[in-house]
């Protein structure tokens, strides 16, 4: 970019900061400024046109230097840009598009595109029908998402949120797709222990976290998930599907409650601006499945909102419900009883995922939740201490069983074809089960014979292609125990 005596050239306009309130700065004498213009001051900042007034404009900036009373300021006729491309990918970038690791200086990629575009229309939109896998069990079995779908994931503070997410982002970027994790005001610590786990992985190359820190500017904060999403856009129209994370919106709403009061907006419901509404209904509204000059492709994004004491009732999480295609409900009750994920199936939506998946598929997440509600209700058998028939004992002990198979570890993602006849087998009490440790050890060895042993691999996603539920017990009858056998043999149990 050029310089404040340039661009003053180029412009002929000047204008004087009038007062400076945090990230907010009053300016007077830019007759023909336009609303997101960039402005620069004479000490050489530049910062965003964020309204413009008859008298003067409030200019929204990413630095926390102090400027004075007085500075002269000018316009640019330029929007805000950031850098796009495949340059990004495996870096840690900030909002404004600079690298903040510490590996190697970033090659900037030649592409910039603006922040705040219009979602694309009608036109260009495709339905739904591509399931999307994240690798978690209890997900892709019982609340299945698709490509293109917006999903709260929503639940009080540590409630493994963050967890889930990067289960998925590691799932996805291990097929190929591209991830954009955005760190929104989070810790430094928090952010380079994400990049480290994905580097552990060994899928960092096929990601972009865009950070901002809490200790940042808020203007800063506040453009951490445009920026994510303008990269998500470019990849997307590259033909990629890409999932994009936004961690998360409701203190980023937080932050731009912040910036309104500080621009003397009249303070709405809990003090937030009467268009937080469609601040962030416009952001979501750019994730989807779109028809693109290179092919079909996809945003599928993952929003994060914090609950607080479970209440799924609070103002941004409700304003964030109604723009996302279904949530899933991270409980803390569910935390504590030692679930992980700890995801309420019967609080959870999916809107769009049913339409996406199989017969088959259709039958098992039927039957899960049927079996869940069943099994919720058997438990309640045993608190009044009731003597227990044979065929409640049973169900109880197959739901405690499917129960610890929903348990995953942080870095266990599972394939859903797998999933399908793991999860098959062993509620039809075709999978011997001594006790519920042996569940994780076996699919843990199932897991690997899947990932390592082609004949294997081609014989699950043979079975997973079965037409119903019914037809594939019947199939797995005689097929289960071949395919534990053959594990058994080849890690020696
Ligand atoms: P925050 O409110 O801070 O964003 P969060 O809801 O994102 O929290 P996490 O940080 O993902 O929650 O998880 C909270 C804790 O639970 C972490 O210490 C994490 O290690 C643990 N945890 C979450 N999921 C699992 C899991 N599947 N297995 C083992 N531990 C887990
Ligand atoms: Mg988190």
């Amino acid at each position: 970019m050029k310089d404040f005596t340039a661009y003053l050239n180029e412009t002929e306009e000047i204008g004087f900061v009038e007062q400076v309130a945090d990230a907010i700065i009053y300016v007077s004498g830019l007759p023909k400024v336009k609303p997101e213009e960039l402005v620069v001051f004479e000490t050489g900042e530049f910062g965003h046109v964020f309204s413009v007034n008859p008298d003067y404009i409030e200019v929204l900036v990413f630095f926390k230097k102090h400027i004075k009373p007085g500075t002269r300021v000018t316009r640019t006729n330029e929007i805000l840009k950031v850098p796009v491309g495949y340059e990004l990918l495996g870096r840690v970038i900030n909002p404004l598009g600079n690298s903040i690791d510490t590996t190697k200086p970033l090659k900037t990629p030649p592409e910039k595109r603006g922040v705040n575009t219009h979602p694309a229309g009608i036109i260009k939109r495709r339905a739904i029908t591509k399931q999307f896998e994240t690798g978690v069990l209890i997900v892709d079995l019982a609340i299945p998402l698709g490509h293109g779908q917006r999903e709260l994931i929503v639940g009080d503070r540590k409630t493994g949120k963050t967890s889930f997410l990067t289960k998925t982002i590691l799932n996805q970027a291990k097929r190929g797709n591209i991830c954009v994790y955005a760190a929104i005001g989070k810790r430094k610590l928090d952010v380079k222990k994400i990049e480290e786990f994905f580097a552990k992985n060994g899928v960092l190359d096929k990601m972009v976290i865009v950070a901002s820190g809490s200790g940042d500017s808020i203007g800063v904060i506040y453009l951490t998930p445009y920026t994510a999403m303008t990269i998500s856009e470019y990849f997307k129209d590259e033909g990629k599907d890409v999932l994009l994370v936004l961690d998360d919106l409701s203190s980023h709403a937080k932050f731009y409650r912040e910036i309104s009061l500080l621009g003397r907006r009249f303070p709405g419901r809990n003090s937030y601006p009467s268009d937080i509404f469609y601040t962030h209904a416009k952001l979501m509204e750019r994730a989807g499945n779109f028809i693109t000059d290179k092919g079909d492709a996809s945003i599928t994004c993952l929003t994060v909102a914090e609950t607080s004491q479970g209440d799924l009732s609070g103002y941004i999480e409700t304003n964030l419900m109604s723009m996302t295609d279904g949530h899933l409900y991270f409980d803390k009750n569910l935390f504590y009883l030692g679930r992980r994920p700890a995801i309420n199936p019967f609080l959870s939506v999916t809107r769009v995922g049913r339409q996406t998946q199989t017969n088959l598929r259709r039958d098992v997440s039927r039957e899960i939740m049927s079996f869940l509600n069943l099994y919720e209700r058997m438990q309640s058998f045993v608190h009044f201490g009731a003597e227990l028939n044979e065929t409640i004992k049973a169900t109880l002990a197959t739901g405690e069983n499917i129960i610890h198979f929903f348990n995953q570890t942080p870095g266990e993602v599972v394939p859903i074809n797998l999933q399908i006849i793991a999860f098959t087998m062993l509620w039809a009490n075709l999978w011997e089960i001594k006790d519920t440790t042996m569940i994780r050890k076996q699919l843990h060895q199932i897991l690997e014979a899947y990932s390592s042993d082609k004949k294997i691999r081609e014989k699950i996603d043979k079975l997973a292609e079965t037409e119903s539920f019914n037809k594939l017990i019947g199939v797995l009858k005689t097929e289960g125990p071949n395919i534990i056998k053959a594990v058994s043999q080849k890690y020696g149990n």
